[in-house]
């Protein structure tokens, strides 16, 4: 089983590069944001308490997230794999993700770690917010903050998954294309 965690700060291109990696490696697509935003447009009760978090940029508790997670991958039991986006984003979603695949015997493959510079990530998420409606893409004071939470809390994830030698960077400045080919060949080692 093939299961990658793609990772990296708001607005590196996870979810568009997620797009062509489930489709290269027939792989099922996990995102955690998109989840929540099923759930928020569905009107559930999780959703209402996740939007006020996601809305002020602040991340939703673990307990939530963990929860969808556990619950998708029972769903999946005969998967050739995940791609895990935006999930883990706090060392306790990581472990809570080690101790799911490690019962099953299918643990993380791979962290592919795109890295972007930070004045290309506000760019980018201010021209999404312009094409997507996001209203977490359209405030530059929202973004900033997403990116302070991921410096402070989602980071410390590239040690994490660095001392399980399970770490690959990523350049993730260049075109869709180009950065698709480097995530490939990575993929394709793994
Ligand atoms: P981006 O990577 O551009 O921030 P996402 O769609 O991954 O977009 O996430 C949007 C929002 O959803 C986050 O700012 C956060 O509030 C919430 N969210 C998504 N995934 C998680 C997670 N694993 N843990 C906590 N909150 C999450």
């Amino acid at each position: 089983m093939l299961n990658i965690v793609l990772f990296g700060p708001p607005g590196a291109g996870k979810g568009t590069q997620a797009e062509f990696l489930i489709n290269a490696f027939g792989l099922i697509h996990l995102s955690t944001g998109d989840l929540l935003r099923s759930e928020i447009a569905a009107g559930t009760k999780l959703g209402l308490e996740a939007k006020a978090f996601m809305d002020k940029g602040e991340l939703v508790p673990d307990a939530v997230v963990i929860g969808m997670i556990k619950s998708k991958l029972e769903a999946n039991k005969d998967a050739k794999g995940f791609i895990f986006d935006g999930f883990p984003r706090t060392v306790d979603q990581a472990k809570a993700l080690d101790e799911l695949l490690n019962a099953n015997g299918t643990p993380i493959s791979g962290m592919l770690s795109l890295e972007v510079e930070k004045q290309e990530l506000i760019d980018r998420l201010l021209s999404r917010g312009i094409s997507s409606g996001r209203a977490d893409d359209q405030d530059q004071s929202i973004i900033e903050n997403r990116i302070n939470v991921y410096n402070e809390k989602t980071s410390p994830l590239i040690e994490y998954y660095k001392k399980q030698g399970k770490h690959f960077g990523i350049n993730g400045m260049g075109t869709i294309d180009e950065i698709a080919e480097r995530l490939k060949a990575v993929v394709e080692k793994l």
